[in-house]
């Protein structure tokens, strides 16, 4: 097999990104799409996911501006959890203190990386409204007014969220589209023809778009994909039929609390494609085969070797833990082979 030589990397902020795009071969052909479709697998980031680009742009910004002093600085942010896992990694690496504002829902694998890199974690009820004192938004902003040298770098508000996808992510994927060949078995448009993912700031789907319509496909299609119970879609009358029902998928849609999470589709991305992802990913691949059932998807989904691209954000053992996953990892029907031959 040919080795890639990669330098030794500095710190773990350099190994932030930098991630695969990989055939989801198996789940296409079961849903009879000709276009190919193609999965960009954040989990291998450093943090564990699509998150820790905006941390460390944010970081590196802010230190830049001179807003970060080590040794006094404490970065506050309110997150569902994968930003604030970015936050901590790099300010462990920089010497800043951390603290990180969390809904009660997000999975406690998540709060115990962010103690392990040494942030104090804050839970806030679930139901409270975003602009509530008591939601992680609102004990967020108390905590910079009291705490000195207290600073929130405010992913819902900073450029260089969507800046960071607009620089590394979106880059990544044309790079990968560019770099692979036509061939007569896996035909190919060398284009990115359409653009799936997820929206929780929304960083992601404005940043990658960007990159792509400005400097390598202005016709690419861009999907945002938003949970029922969420008021992120337009138009608006998308959100009513959800409107207070509480979701269970984290990272994605606001406010903030419904269960678009077709179960069986992070399941499938693992089992047929052996990928290990978490449940924003099955959301975006739910949300994606559902387009392919729209007018302008089934266009796409007929067309052999156009390049639908799907941004996976994060990996599974962020969610060990949680009811639904563990439900599903003991209820799938397995051989009984192992069992006939040990009788055990
Ligand atoms: N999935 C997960 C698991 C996330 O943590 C996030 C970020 N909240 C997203 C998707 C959405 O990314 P963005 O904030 O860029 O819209």
């Amino acid at each position: 097999m040919e080795l890639t030589p990669r330098r030794i990397l500095d710190n773990a902020l350099d190994a932030v990104g930098n991630t695969p795009l990989i055939r989801l071969d198996k789940i296409a052909a079961e849903h009879g799409l000709k276009c190919n479709l193609l999965g960009k697998l954040e989990f291998v980031s450093a943090g564990g996911s699509v998150k820790d680009r905006i941390a460390k742009a944010m970081v590196l910004a802010a230190e830049k501006e001179g807003k970060l002093i080590p040794g006094k600085s404490v970065v506050i942010e309110p997150t569902s959890g994968n930003t604030g896992i970015g936050l901590a990694m790099a300010c462990a690496i920089k010497g800043y203190s951390v603290v990180i504002t969390m809904p009660k829902k997000m999975s406690l694998e998540k709060e115990a990386l962010l103690r392990a890199l040494g942030a104090q974690v804050i839970r806030t009820p679930d139901e409270e409204p975003w602009d509530s004192p008591r939601s992680h938004i609102g004990v967020a902003c108390r905590l910079q007014r009291e705490i000195e040298h207290g600073i929130i770098l405010d992913q819902y508000r900073n450029i260089n969220n969507p800046l960071a996808h607009e620089y590394t992510t979106g880059p990544e994927i044309i790079a990968s589209v560019v770099s692979t060949p036509s061939t007569r078995t896996r035909p190919s448009s060398m284009k990115v023809d359409a653009f799936v993912a997820g929206a929780g700031t929304g960083g992601t789907v404005t940043g990658v778009s960007r990159a792509l319509k400005k400097t390598h496909n202005a016709d690419c299609i861009v999907v945002g994909i938003d949970p029922i119970g969420s008021i992120l879609a337009l138009p608006n009358s998308l959100n009513i039929d959800g409107e207070g029902k509480p979701y269970v998928v984290e990272g994605i849609g606001y406010d903030f609390i419904p269960d678009v999470l077709s179960r069986d589709v992070p399941d499938a991305l693992m089992r047929k494609e052996g990928l290990l992802v978490g449940g924003s990913s099955g959301s975006a691949l739910s949300g994606a085969l559902a387009w392919f059932k729209t007018e302008q998807g089934r266009k796409v989904a007929g067309t052999e070797g156009l390049n639908v691209v799907v941004l996976l954000p994060d990996g599974i053992r962020n969610y060990m833990s949680k009811e639904w996953f563990l439900k599903n990892a003991f209820q799938t029907e397995h051989s009984d082979l192992a069992t006939r031959i040990t009788g055990i």
